[in-house]
């Protein structure tokens, strides 16, 4: 059940025992001096129980365990180590001198706890929460939004090892006493500890061990269909297969598929990594965090983390949200120019917020690119640097379905134009194929030439320091599997980059120095 602070404070309290030897100016001093107006038990009294078992760890000082831990980039075993010998962390967790320190199982169980209740988004909205209290943020918010690479945790794989690791993994759901001696006898050679004996240089005996794999998997699917327990694993076994692996159509065989799958699986330790990209050159395999913040206080507003493949736009909205919920309208949002598609602009705007970034300019291999020619999507008409004007305009789909048009010049007109060879490539006419967001792109275009635009545009590099500081807190490396926890450490590392923020602004009441000098 929920355990509380004592108000009455403890003479063994370390702060007043030891304060001189806390270390000034620290994130420990702070945490010792304004920990209880951000945080206090009744705040995470949901996570507990109200009447069963013994009294627990009080949740605000475990949150500022979890925040220490954040901090130090500790294990949970050097965090108990801390809690229980460390005088800055003492002094942090407001626990006595005499205290015997926290049990690393306990860490980990508040961490399980938070993701369950959610409860590590609500700690950054209170941080929030705080600053809108205390009347940090400007009249007119700007926002600030960029992402950035977290190596998963887990480890990266070929296909025989995703195999045989998914393998064994479904083995391991459905039980070995649920399958027949005949199967387990197949399996055998992947359920072990080491990979199959086999000479992994010859390519030839690759081919073979991977048709065994292959036919192992399927009986093994075959074998666990329709058993619930073991349906989550043969899922990620399903996947993998379909993801890596295709008959070869001379010889009937399968072989490993060329180039990479879309949304592949790359660990069957985590299977949430994915292979992301830092830049066109440049690859990494995990997840991909998404970070909002307040441009002239430099407060983190949302946190997200999304699959390493995603993509950034689909953030920008669910961040706004996170801001609104913790009560900060946004009004304009800064981005470079992946959030400058016409759905990205077009979510943030349902929020109520204007997206500011650039679109991205139109190439068309060397011809005349869409962007040289005057269109207007509501008269559905275009003219072309030739000064020929086409409303031919006929029903096309974009890429994701929607109804759109493409707009055809008139093929004599194109067939004896002087700048033909600069505009069309094949033999038939130029056409345009308008944007389902085309007007919505067009007036982008016009704005990211205003000056007003343009100085908002040069504020963004500012997020680029808060992904810094934040990488530099841990979030360049997931420390735990799965997105869901890596959201976790990424959050937390916010809060205590929010804290050094809010205490910066002189956002807490608890100004003077509490500790003993
Ligand atoms: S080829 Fe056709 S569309 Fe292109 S500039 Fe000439 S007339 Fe215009």
């Amino acid at each position: 059940m929920l355990g509380h602070v004592n108000p009455q404070g403890s003479l063994l309290d370390p702060t007043q025992l030891f304060g001189h030897l806390v270390t000034k100016n620290s994130f420990y001093e702070k945490l010792a001096r304004c920990g209880h107006e951000l945080v206090t038990d009744d705040d995470f009294a949901q996570m507990y129980s109200k009447s069963r078992g013994r009294p627990s760890i009080p949740p605000s000082v475990m949150v500022r365990g979890l925040l220490l831990a954040a901090k130090d980039q500790t294990s949970d075993r050097e965090a108990a180590r801390r809690s229980r010998v460390d005088l800055d962390w003492k002094a942090a967790l407001g626990l006595d001198a005499d205290h015997p320190g926290i049990g690393a199982t306990t860490f980990s169980l508040m961490r399980a706890r938070f993701v369950l209740h959610e409860a590590d988004r609500k700690l950054l909205a209170k941080t929030v929460e705080k600053a809108v209290e205390r009347g940090l943020f400007p009249r007119q918010v700007l926002a600030l939004v960029d992402s950035s690479p977290v190596l998963g945790a887990g480890a990266v794989q070929d296909t025989y090892d995703l195999l045989r690791g998914a393998i064994k993994k479904v083995v391991q759901a459905a039980r070995e006493d649920n399958l027949s001696t005949k199967l387990l006898r197949k399996l055998g050679r992947y359920t072990r500890d080491t990979k199959p004996a086999i000479d992994w240089a010859d390519p030839e005996v690759r081919k073979k061990e991977l048709a065994r794999m292959v036919e192992a998997a399927r009986l093994l699917l075959d074998a666990v269909e329709g058993r619930p327990e073991a349906k989550e694993a043969a899922e990620l076994l399903g996947a993998i297969v379909a993801q890596d692996v295709e008959i070869d159509p001379d010889t009937g065989e399968p072989r490993i598929k060329e180039g990479t799958a879309k949304d592949r699986i790359v660990s069957n330790t985590d299977p949430e990594m994915r292979h992301g990209r830092k830049s066109s050159s440049r690859r990494y395999d995990g997840h991909k965090a998404h970070v909002l913040e307040e441009e002239s206080t430099e407060i983190i507003l949302g946190v997200d983390v999304g699959a390493g493949n995603g993509k950034d736009g689909d953030h920008a909205a669910p961040l706004i949200e996170q801001a609104q919920e913790a009560g900060v309208a946004v009004d304009e949002v800064v981005g470079d120019m992946v959030y400058g598609d016409g759905d990205t602009r077009e979510a943030v705007e349902q929020t109520g917020a204007k997206m500011i970034a650039k679109v991205r300019p139109a190439f068309n291999s060397g011809w005349y690119p869409k962007t040289d020619f005057l269109v207007d999507p509501e008269l559905l008409s275009a003219t072309c640097p030739a000064g020929e004007v086409t409303t031919d305009a006929h029903p096309a789909r974009d890429h994701k379905g929607r109804r759109t048009f493409m707009l055809v010049f008139d093929t004599e007109a194109c067939a004896s134009c002087p700048v033909r060879s600069e505009c069309v490539k094949g033999a038939g006419p130029r056409t345009i194929t308008l944007n389902f967001h085309e007007a919505r792109l067009a007036q982008a275009r016009e704005d990211q030439e205003r000056p007003s635009i343009k100085a908002k545009l040069r504020r963004r590099p500012v997020i680029e320091r808060k992904i810094d500081h934040l990488q530099d807190l841990g979030a360049r490396k997931a420390r735990y599997r799965g997105r869901r926890k890596t959201k976790l450490q990424v959050l937390l590392a916010a809060v205590v980059a929010n804290l050094g923020r809010l205490d910066a602004l002189g956002a807490f009441e608890t100004m003077e120095v509490a500790l003993a000098a």
